[in-house]
């Protein structure tokens, strides 16, 4: 493993599902893990399997709201605390635990994600609604961020480079903060929660992870990773249950050192507050990672290849259903070239086939009846705020789930609200610009800054927006979604977060503070700083 650096790290490649054999291979886990469905999982504290004392909830197939992928355990408060004392126990030996050891547990974690990888797609199908290879994608990228990580936590264990000092021998290392909380969003249910566990972890510290009600099933799959590569008890716990009772009583605990969060805006700024209130017993300041939302926009300039553009619009807007926080839910077009990439993007969206995930249609269902309201209510605001172009509606189906048709407005204003807030679900607004400089101004104009599309052919156009567009995440001539581990660190600015940059090189530094060592040379003393490191 020592001699593997992170030159060498490559992104796991997706598996093909044009090609038959590996079809029919996800076809038969698909069918395995629906003959799993119905059973009743555990919650992982302390490295034992346990009940929650709330009693059970159960997560539903957003394909067919009739299929119960699981039960899953309410936890009570007193056992969701229990799990931040087990990872404060944990932390005690875990913290020391040399950097190299603590990366071979997540490189064998990553060698059980690529065995299990078909049954982990299985379950994303299952229970969040993506389609083969977006659930493959989520799969890779969980890959990805643990050896990445892994790596990464070799490499800061060098410490910070200094330079000694008029006699004195100085050294400053990175040491882990201690347990600490990750609350994890439900549309990459396998990726996000992983990473936002691994990364502290590696890191020395210890985590109790409350991933999404929607998709606790990949949360259990993750801590049975984690039991199966030996990781010691207590340094991961998996608990579910009530956002109020089990993710503020964690969030709120004067024992949490640190708080890593990824979803809305809405509950990301409520951890902002509560990260921001000291209360009794507490002796740090709790460190925030908040990973919000978007409101993402496809620029396309006046000499783009509409052709191309279209194509990555529609793969931006509608991938995943629109639910990603990089989707690109406004669509920005400079005038001469408005009408026709509009009928073009209007004429590929009207083809989109929408259907259970399970049969790999390219639009599956959103997540849950609350995304269905919510996404529907933007719709008739829409319908309102400008003209609808394609979809519109639930979209029929065989089964009962929550379908949406991938729908387009036209004519939006700049500052209409379904140009301004974010609707993830499978919408995009487009809204016409002057010149370039109205796109750019147009683009940079909601309170987010996540990611952003932009297409031209002329490079003086697209060195301007490479310097005016502010996206934490912006690509040229492509897809505004779709982020690669290690190639683009990913994380937005503004309402869009800490813009911490999950899959980047400064990522295990938000888990970590650094300690300034400082020896001066005393005959009596026969030692030498540069060789302490904190973990040896
Ligand atoms: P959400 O904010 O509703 O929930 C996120 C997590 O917080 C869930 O685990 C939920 O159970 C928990 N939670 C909710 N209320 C809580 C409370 N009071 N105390 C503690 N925990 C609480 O978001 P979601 O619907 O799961 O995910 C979608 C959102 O996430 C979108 O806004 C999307 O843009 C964003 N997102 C951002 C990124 C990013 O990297 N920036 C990545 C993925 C998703």
């Amino acid at each position: 493993m020592s001699d593997i650096t992170l030159e060498k790290f490559e992104n796991e490649v997706y598996l093909d599902f044009n090609d038959p054999t590996i079809d029919a291979a996800q076809k038969k886990a698909i069918e395995e893990a629906r003959a799993g469905f119905g059973k009743e999982h555990d919650m992982y504290i302390n490295g034992e399997w346990v009940k929650g004392e709330s009693g059970t909830f159960e997560s539903i197939n957003p394909s067919n709201t009739n299929e119960v992928i699981g039960s899953f355990q309410l936890a009570s408060t007193e056992q969701a605390l229990s799990a931040l004392d087990a990872a404060w126990e944990a932390f005690e030996t875990w913290q020391y635990t040399p950097a190299k050891e603590r990366a071979e547990y997540l490189l064998k974690a990553a060698d059980v994600v690529k065995r299990r990888r078909m049954e982990i797609n299985a379950w994303m199908v299952s229970e969040a609604g993506k389609n083969y290879l977006e659930a493959d994608a989520d799969t890779a990228e969980g890959i990805d961020f643990l050896i990445y990580y892994a790596y990464e936590a070799m490499r800061l264990d060098a410490g910070m480079q200094v330079k000694d000092s008029w006699g004195d021998a100085n050294k400053t290392i990175y040491m882990p903060l201690g347990a600490g909380v990750s609350i994890s969003p439900w549309n990459f249910p396998f990726a996000i929660t992983l990473g936002m566990a691994a990364a502290p972890i590696v890191a020395g510290n210890t985590v109790v992870a409350k991933p999404s009600p929607d998709t606790p099933k990949l949360g259990h799959v993750i801590a049975e990773i984690f039991e199966e590569v030996g990781l010691p008890k207590g340094v991961f716990n998996f608990v579910t249950g009530e956002n109020i009772e089990v993710g503020e009583a964690l969030t709120t605990s004067p024992k949490t050192r640190f708080i890593s969060f990824t979803g809305s805006k809405a509950v990301g700024l409520h951890m902002a507050e509560i990260a921001g209130k000291v209360v009794e017993g507490q002796h740090f300041l709790k460190r925030l990672v908040c990973e919000l939302g978007g409101k993402n926009a496809t620029v396309v300039d006046a000499d783009a290849d509409i052709d191309l553009a279209a194509d990555e619009i529609v793969k931006g807007a509608f991938g995943f259903q629109g639910q990603k926080c990089s989707a690109g839910s406004r669509t920005i077009v400079v005038e001469s070239v408005y009408d026709e990439l509009l009928e073009k993007v209007v004429e590929k969206t009207k083809v989109l086939k929408v259907g259970d995930a399970k049969d790999n249609y390219p639009n599956g269902p959103v997540v849950n009846q609350k995304a269905v309201d919510k996404i529907m209510s933007y719709i008739e605001i829409g319908k309102k705020e400008g003209r609808l172009m394609a979809g519109g509606k639930m979209a029929d189906t065989e089964n009962p789930g929550y379908y949406i048709e991938p729908t387009v407005f036209a004519d939006v204003a700049e500052d209409a609200r379904i140009a301004q807030e974010e609707i993830f679900g499978p919408v995009t607004a487009f809204i016409k610009a002057k010149d370039t400089d109205d796109a750019l101004r147009i683009a940079n104009s909601t309170q987010y800054g996540l990611t952003g599309a932009y297409f031209s052919r002329d490079p003086k156009k697209i060195e301007r927006a490479l310097r005016e567009y502010k996206v934490g995440n912006l690509y040229i001539n492509r897809k505004c979604t779709g982020a690669l581990v290690g190639a683009q660190p990913f994380g937005g600015f503004n309402m869009s977060g800490t813009d911490a940059k999950a899959g980047g090189r400064d990522y295990l530094l938000y888990f970590l503070q650094p300690k300034s060592m400082t020896l001066r040379p005393h005959k009596d003393v026969d030692m030498s700083l540069p060789e302490f490191s904190y973990t040896k």
